[in-house]
């Protein structure tokens, strides 16, 4: 009988929704993604944290194609990322995306914010679009404002219609970039507490994020990346009580 070593990180293939394998990315010199092998699973909730210019963003955007990648493979539930098209435009809407600027569009009412890509790329046909918009509005607590443009709206409003806006997709995964970095502390809360929601509804997430907080409560997984490499990854529990490198512990006490 053979005893086989598994990691605790190792993810059974079968249930991969999100693969990088041996990925590379360089900005001219810059070797901002340096061989990254990671495996997200059906339902896992991943917060990447790191330094500022480590590759967090990058990553993220490699996952949907805003970026392209020199070496590597990546794939979506089995699936290589395709190159263009309507292919692409599919893609983009598996893999829903929240910025840290929310990216809404600045004229159109927030319920067409949320009609849009349904429309487009669902061809929804418009009173499906309306309806389901509508609820989704009303499930991150912004239903009331579904006719108002969205610089009318706080900025914990517009990121909760923009988290609104990747869900009327019906994404596969939602990656999240800095979701609350650019918003006042007093609104911060209101944008966790609907990315909770998310995370106990089974929604498979990748959440680039410094709030500590919410990496413990809602992660199942930590990864820290630094330098364009992936350092460490851990439970929460186990990276913030005791995290092995020296790079995440000195991360780690510049922000706790
Ligand atoms: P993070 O999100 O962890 O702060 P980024 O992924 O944004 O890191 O950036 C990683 C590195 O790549 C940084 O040094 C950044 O300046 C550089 N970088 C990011 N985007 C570009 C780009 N489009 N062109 C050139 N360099 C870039
Ligand atoms: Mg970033």
């Amino acid at each position: 009988m053979s005893e086989v070593s598994v990691t605790k990180d190792a993810t059974p293939a079968t249930n991969a929704l999100v693969a990088l394998s041996g990925v590379n990315k360089h900005f001219g010199a810059l070797h901002v993604l340096q061989d990254i092998d990671l495996t997200i699973a059906r339902g896992e909730v991943v917060v990447v944290i790191g330094p500022s210019g480590s590759g967090k963003s990058t990553l993220c955007r490699t996952i949907n194609r805003l970026e392209t990648i020199d070496a590597g493979s990546i794939t979506i539930d089995g699936k290589p990322l395709p190159q263009e098209g309507k292919e692409l435009a599919r893609l983009r809407a598996d893999v829903g995306m929240v910025f840290q600027s929310f990216n809404l569009f600045a004229h159109k009412t927030v319920l067409e914010n949320v009609m849009l890509g349904q429309l487009k790329v669902r061809k929804t046909d418009k009173k499906a679009a309306e309806d389901k918009a509508r609820k989704l509005l009303d499930r991150v607590g912004v239903g009331t404002q579904a006719d108002k443009y969205p610089a009318q709206l706080s900025g914990g409003q517009q990121q909760r219609v923009a988290i609104a806006r990747a869900l009327a997709m019906d994404p596969k995964v939602m990656l999240f970039d800095e979701p609350t970095s650019a918003l006042d502390p007093e609104m911060i809360n209101e944008v966790l507490e609907v990315m909770q929601q998310l995370a106990r509804d089974g929604m498979t997430m990748v959440v680039v994020t410094h709030e500590m907080g919410f990496a413990r409560s809602a992660a199942n997984r930590v990864v820290f990346m630094a330098d364009g490499r992936i350092v460490e990854e851990a439970e929460p529990e186990q990276f913030f009580n005791n995290p092995r490198s020296d790079r995440a512990k000195d991360f780690l006490s510049k922000i706790l």
